[in-house]
This record gives structure tokens, C-alpha cells and sequence, in this order.
């Protein structure tokens, strides 16, 4: 897939929200607590950046909340996922190591920003 594509694919919140939530519950939302699939899925607004809102799914039988990116690299980051994902396919499609300024010039996002996404790959 080329950038075009990818970033085509993944061009909204919600888009890019969809991927890990099908790439980790394949058969649908299982509670990592209890396993039942009886679960609402709610739009958490805990990011003061209220351009995220990650999807939150709450379990119907004990209760436990579990966020969709809980457990990953994109937790509690203020970072809108459509630059985490555009950031992952340029790491990934670079075969000599992307540079951390080169990210800030390409996503928009602060050369720390860059640079703690890039270690915490
Ligand atoms: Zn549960």
C-alpha cells in the first residue's frame, strides 16, 4: 500500500480508531477480565484535546472499562491517531531509519513528540 492509499484508508479518527479494534477483537469485543462479550462500546472524552475521544468499551457483566488503546503505544497520547499512523507507515516503509526531525516536518508534531514516539516504537 502506498502513502496515497494509506493515508486514504486511514484518514479520519474513526478509521483509524476501527483498525486496532479489529486487528485485536477479530470475533468481536471479549473482556480481558472476565471474557464475556456482553459490553457497550462508549466514546471516552478523557484527552484534553477533544479531537480524541477514544472508544471505551465497558463490560455488562463486571463492569471493567476497557479503552482501545489501552496496552499500546497510542495510550493517553494527545497525538491525533491519524499522525500515529501516518508516522508508524513512514518508520515502517523507511529502510535506513526515518529521522525524528524529518516526522516533525511531516506530521506537524514538536521534534519531542517525534522523538518519544519514536522510542517508544
Ligand atoms: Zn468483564
Amino acid at each position: 500500500m502506498n502513502l496515497v492509499d494509506f493515508t486514504n484508508r486511514f484518514s479520519s479518527e474513526s478509521a483509524c480508531e476501527e483498525h486496532p479494534i479489529a486487528l485485536r477483537w477479530p470475533s468481536g469485543f471479549c473482556c480481558p477480565k472476565c471474557g464475556s462479550r456482553n459490553a457497550m462500546r462508549v466514546q471516552a472524552a478523557h484527552r484534553r484535546n477533544a479531537v480524541n475521544r477514544v472508544p471505551l468499551f465497558v463490560c455488562k457483566d463486571c463492569h471493567r472499562q476497557t479503552s482501545v488503546t489501552s496496552g499500546t503505544i497510542f495510550h493517553k497520547s494527545q497525538t491525533p491517531l491519524t499522525k500515529w499512523f501516518v508516522a508508524i507507515y513512514l518508520v515502517a516503509n523507511d529502510k535506513g531509519g526515518i529521522a525524528a526531525t524529518t516526522l516533525e516536518r511531516a506530521l506537524g508534531v514538536s521534534y519531542p513528540t517525534a522523538w518519544v514516539r519514536l522510542e517508544s516504537c
